[in-house]
């Protein structure tokens, strides 16, 4: 379990509480304001990733200073974690409305409109949260769809993020002023800043998942299509037995290899039942 599922979960996934999706959190005045102008300034996500780019190249005693205190600062007020599919689907077995909406960091990256970003509440019609929406500043859609935000069914919201899934877009959920939890995203490392601030740059602003990857050798026959969807670098091949393997220690468990893998070789296991990678997050 993860430090958020300790503090904000009761020791159980702190995403599947429904609490921390609820109105009465996104009626906090503070919070509210956050959100919009998160959305509402992209120009920020910008000058952070240059941030980090200068980071990159400071000494190691000013990386090993800097980089747990502001990861801890965003563990407070926007920080994300990895999950598979299947916890996807228990998240919207008690969520009760979905607005789809512009991803604003692949607006940073590409310059476009891609609705790849989800807003989730326990309240009919979206509640608070849809109203938070509606005042972002929607000047950065400058993509070919400009309709604002989309009201979608749960069932239709779910086939997006499996056809995001098979895209190779790995699921992230997000708090907005922690605990308050305010969506799902669907990542990439060339696009996405939260996963290239953490991978890139080892800037951690998200957990792994509660799973790691596991391939059955049996099952697998070396076709490499897994290799080629992990975000994470964490499949390897071996031309001696012409078989992939994963390291467990840098899985994040998001499950995008098992999507693509047509012989059904690869399980998701427990992350605390696989000892190397039990205190990784
Ligand atoms: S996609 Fe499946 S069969 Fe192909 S290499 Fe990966 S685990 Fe093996
Ligand atoms: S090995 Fe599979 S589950 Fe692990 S990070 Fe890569 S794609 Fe995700």
């Amino acid at each position: 379990m993860c430090q958020f599922c300790h503090k904000h979960g009761e020791g159980k996934k702190w995403y599947l509480q429904a609490k921390n999706y609820s109105d009465d959190l996104v009626s906090d005045l503070r919070r509210r304001k956050f959100i919009i102008d998160f959305f509402s300034h992209p120009e920020e996500l910008s000058h952070e990733d240059t941030q980090l780019e200068r980071l990159d190249q400071a000494p190691a005693f000013v990386r090993a200073t800097l980089v747990p205190l502001v990861s801890n600062r965003q563990k407070k007020v926007h920080f994300g974690q990895v999950l598979p599919i299947e916890d996807v689907e228990s998240i919207f077995n008690f969520v009760t409305s979905v607005v789809r909406l512009a991803c604003i960091c692949r607006h940073v990256t590409l310059g476009t409109e891609q609705r790849y970003c989800y807003g989730l509440s326990t309240a009919p019609q979206g509640g608070r949260l849809k109203e938070v929406f509606d005042r972002i500043d929607t000047a950065y859609l400058n993509g070919p769809d400009v309709t604002g935000f989309e009201v979608l069914g749960k069932e239709e919201a779910l086939d997006s993020m499996r056809r995001h899934e098979k895209e190779g877009l790995c699921h992230t959920v997000w708090t907005f002023i922690t605990p308050f939890i305010g969506g799902i995203c669907n990542c990439d490392r060339s696009d996405c800043m939260a996963m290239r601030s953490t991978v890139v740059h080892k800037m951690p602003v998200m957990f792994r998942a509660e799973y790691v990857a596991e391939v059955s050798p049996d099952m697998c026959n070396g076709c490499r299509q897994c290799m080629r969807f992990c975000q994470f670098g964490a499949i390897g091949y071996s031309a001696a037995n012409t078989k992939v393997s994963i390291d467990a220690t840098r899985c994040y468990g998001c499950g995008i290899c098992r999507a693509s893998c047509t012989k059904d070789a690869i399980v998701l296991k427990d992350r605390t039942s696989v000892p190397a990678a039990a205190r990784l997050w």
